[in-house]
C-alpha cells in the first residue's frame, strides 16, 4: 500500500481529533462513533494491522475506512510536522487497496457505478447537465472571460441547482464575464479521488481537461468548494492547469461593482466554513468579506471556526454514501447545534454540499423556526 512506510509513526496521542484548543471532538467520523477506530491515529493503527495480517478486512472495517469526511482536521492537528501532511494520503491509499480487494460498502460501490456509467452520481445523461440554467440569460462557454462550472449537485440536485442559479446571478450583477458548459463535461471526480477510485478520478479529470481544453478554458470559477480542490490541486499533473476559483473569491474580489443597502432586518448571521475551502485551500476570509459587507447585518462566529470549523459530515463522499450516521452524534446535527447556540438566525454556508447537509440537520433537531441555512449569495440578494 501506498505510504504504508508511515503508519508506524503514529503513536496515537490523539491531537488530531481536536481543535487547535483541546475543547472538543473535531474529527466528524470519532464525534459520530466514539470508536477509536474511527479517529485518525486509530485508522492509522487498523491499517498497520491489518498490512502485518493480525486483522482482516471486513464489512465494518471498510465502512471505517470509507467514513473519514476528508475534512482535513488532523492533517491541521496532528502533533507531527511532515508526517501530518500524508494523513489524507495514506488514507485514500487505504481506500485504494479496499476496492483493490473489492471490500467496499454497498454505497460506496453504487456511488461509483453511478459514476462511472453516467460520469454523475444521478445517473442523468450529461446533455441535461446545462438545465438548472434553462431560465437564466447565461451563455455556453465560448469567448468569456470564465467559465462557471457546477459539478454534479449545482447541475441535477434540486436545492444545488437553486444555489447555483443564486451565485449565477449575482456574478452577472457583479459585472463578470462567463459562460458555462454545454454537457460534454462530467464529475469533477473530487469524491472519487478522495475514496482512493485513482483510476476513475484519472478517468474523469481527463475527461473534463479535453472539454476544457478544446473550449479554450483558462480561467474556471466554481461552484462546489470540492470542485475547486479538485481542479486547482489535482487536474495540473493531468494536464489540467487552469486558473481555478471560487465563487466567493470572485465575488469578494468584486465587491466594488455591487451596491448594498440595508433591508431593515439587522440579521445575526453565522458562517459554516466549508472544510475544501478553508482548511484544504487556506481560504477563510473570502466568505466572510461578502457578509461583512452586508449594511446592518451582525456576523457572529461559532465556537469552532475557520482553521478549527466542526465538518458538516458530507465531505469524502459522504454526502452520498451517508456513512456518517444520522444520530444525534452526527456531523450535521451537532454542527446545527453549534450553530444555533450563537443566537444566530441564519446559518450562512459557501458549498451546495454543505446545504444539503445542514438543511437536513435543522430538520431533525426541529430548528427550522430558530434557524434557517442560507447561501451566502441568497442573503447577498437581499441587500442589493
Ligand atoms: S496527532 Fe498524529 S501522531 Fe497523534 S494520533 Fe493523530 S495522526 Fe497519530
Ligand atoms: S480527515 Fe477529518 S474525518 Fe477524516 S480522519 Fe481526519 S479529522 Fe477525521
Amino acid at each position: 500500500m501506498k505510504h504504508e512506510e508511515i503508519l508506524h509513526r503514529c503513536f496515537r496521542c490523539g491531537y488530531c481529533k481536536l481543535p487547535s484548543n483541546y475543547t472538543d471532538i473535531n474529527c466528524p467520523a470519532y464525534q459520530a462513533f466514539r470508536f477509536e477506530t474511527y479517529s485518525p491515529g486509530g485508522r492509522m493503527w487498523l491499517l498497520r494491522a491489518w498490512l502485518n495480517n493480525e486483522i482482516s478486512n471486513s464489512r465494518r472495517f471498510s465502512e471505517i475506512m470509507f467514513s473519514c469526511a476528508t475534512c482535513g482536521n488532523c492533517v491541521e492537528q496532528c502533533a507531527f510536522p511532515n508526517f501530518k501532511d500524508l494523513l489524507l494520503e495514506a488514507f485514500a491509499a487505504g481506500k485504494e487497496a479496499f476496492l483493490d480487494a473489492g471490500q467496499v460498502p454497498a454505497p460506496v460501490r453504487d456511488y461509483l457505478t453511478k459514476v462511472q456509467l453516467h460520469g454523475n452520481p444521478y445517473g442523468k445523461p450529461g446533455k441535461k447537465r446545462p438545465e438548472w440554467a434553462a431560465d437564466l440569460d447565461i451563455p455556453v462557454y465560448s469567448d468569456q472571460d470564465h467559465l462557471f462550472f457546477v459539478d454534479d449537485v449545482g447541475a441535477f440536485d434540486t436545492r444545488g441547482q437553486e444555489i447555483a442559479r443564486s451565485v449565477a446571478k449575482m456574478l452577472q450583477q457583479a459585472g463578470i464575464s462567463f459562460g458555462i458548459g454545454s454537457g460534454e463535461e462530467v464529475s469533477d471526480g473530487n469524491d472519487v479521488h478522495e475514496m482512493g477510485e485513482t483510476p476513475l478520478f484519472e478517468e474523469l479529470a481527463g475527461k473534463n481537461i479535453e472539454a476544457f481544453n478544446q473550449k479554450g478554458v483558462q480561467k474556471i470559477i466554481t461552484l462546489s468548494p470540492h470542485s475547486l480542490h479538485a481542479i486547482k490541486n489535482y487536474y495540473p499533473a493531468l494536464g489540467g492547469n487552469y486558473q481555478t476559483a471560487h465563487y466567493t473569491q470572485i465575488l469578494a474580489f468584486s465587491l466594488g461593482s455591487l451596491k448594498f443597502q440595508s433591508n431593515g432586518n439587522n440579521q445575526r448571521i453565522t458562517f459554516h466554513d466549508p472544510c475544501y475551502l478553508g482548511r484544504r485551500n487556506w481560504d477563510y476570509q473570502s466568505p466572510r468579506m461578502l457578509l461583512k459587507a452586508l449594511p446592518d447585518v451582525h456576523v457572529l462566529e461559532m465556537d469552532r471556526n475557520q482553521k478549527n470549523a466542526f465538518c458538516c459530515g458530507g465531505g469524502g463522499g459522504n454526502f452520498f454514501t451517508d456513512l456518517l450516521s444520522a444520530e444525534a452524534d452526527s456531523p450535521g446535527r451537532v454542527r446545527v447545534r453549534e450553530a444555533a447556540q450563537t443566537g444566530a438566525e441564519i446559518l450562512a454556508v459557501a458549498c451546495p454540499l454543505c446545504a444539503g447537509m445542514l438543511e437536513d440537520a435543522v430538520k431533525v433537531e426541529s430548528l427550522e423556526g430558530r434557524l434557517q441555512v442560507r447561501e451566502i449569495t441568497e442573503i447577498m440578494a437581499e441587500y442589493l
